[in-house]
């Protein structure tokens, strides 16, 4: 009851932008679990943020532009994607 298929999970993991936080550099600030206006990013173990919920990131990139540590990384599938679409096309 309710639980996606195997195919819309890994249709939703394509789509999802992708969240990395960087144990070794952050310093459990909080700032990106403040700012992050689809609540993605949530207090986790210390302090360090957790990604709970990837599939509603819209790759504003709002937390990784204000982490003062540079400790987040936003890579956004579809960008990433068309782009190598676009390169498989030259
Ligand atoms: S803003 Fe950066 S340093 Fe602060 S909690 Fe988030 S990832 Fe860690
Ligand atoms: S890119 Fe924007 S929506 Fe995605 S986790 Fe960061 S602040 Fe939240």
């Amino acid at each position: 009851m309710g639980s996606a298929s195997q195919a819309e999970r890994e249709s939703a993991m394509v789509r999802a932008p992708s969240v990395t936080i960087s144990v070794a550099l952050c310093k459990a600030c909080g700032i990106c679990v403040a700012l992050c206006p689809k609540g993605v990013l949530v207090e986790g173990t210390g302090g360090v943020p957790d990604v709970s919920n990837a599939e509603a990131c819209t790759s504003c990139r709002i937390c990784e532009l204000h982490c003062p540590d540079l400790a987040i990384n936003i890579i956004d599938a579809r960008a990433a994607s068309s782009t190598a679409d676009a390169d498989a096309d030259r």
